[in-house]
């Protein structure tokens, strides 16, 4: 399964590289290469290598996101071991922008400093304007969250191919039930 951005967050779509937390829990980031990758497609560094200590603390700053996010959606404080981690990660100097000869944006730095972007989106979430909009997928084992920023926020599902579909079969089969 490829990781995917479809929350509108980047804290989000992290927290995301794990599907089905609280059942079948999913592994995405399975190697350092696999955070390289996620960082890259990110759009947070254009090339990036990863090994397994920054793996660790990627995944650590994934789990105190998630707790973060649990916590701010069921009107809780964030606990004060995630509080930390995502502090301790959100004070990494940001990734160089510079443009190239050709008028690009480059982007270089550390799998830390990309890191960094990811806590720093994390922490803007408990903005009371940006809290309001986090939803939780509908399904009921995905456990994907995502800035509901449509119209009357009506958004239920992740977006994942599959969340939505498997709910409007399932209302359909209910309408016709076979016999
Ligand atoms: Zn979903």
């Amino acid at each position: 399964m490829r990781s995917v951005f479809l929350s509108g967050d980047l804290a989000l779509d992290f927290i995301g590289t794990v599907s089905e937390w609280t059942s079948s829990r999913v592994e995405l980031l399975a190697r350092p290469r696999d955070l390289a990758d996620w960082l890259v497609r990110a759009g947070l560094l254009d090339s990036a290598r990863a090994d397994a200590a920054e793996l660790e603390s990627a995944r650590e700053l994934r789990d105190a996101l998630y707790r973060h996010v649990r916590a701010l959606t069921e009107g809780r404080r964030t606990d004060a071991e995630a509080v930390a981690v995502i502090n301790r990660a959100a004070g990494a100097a940001p990734p160089a922008l510079a443009l190239t000869a050709r008028g690009a944006v480059s982007r270089t730095g550390d799998v830390a400093a990309a890191l960094g972007e990811v806590a720093r989106a994390g922490i803007t979430l408990a903005e009371p304007s940006r809290r309001a909009l986090i939803g939780w997928c509908d399904d009921g084992t995905c456990t994907r969250a995502f800035l509901d920023l449509s119209r009357g926020r009506r958004r239920r599902w992740c977006g994942m191919a599959g969340c939505g579909d498997k709910a409007k079969a399932a209302a359909y089969r209910r309408r016709h039930p076979t016999r």
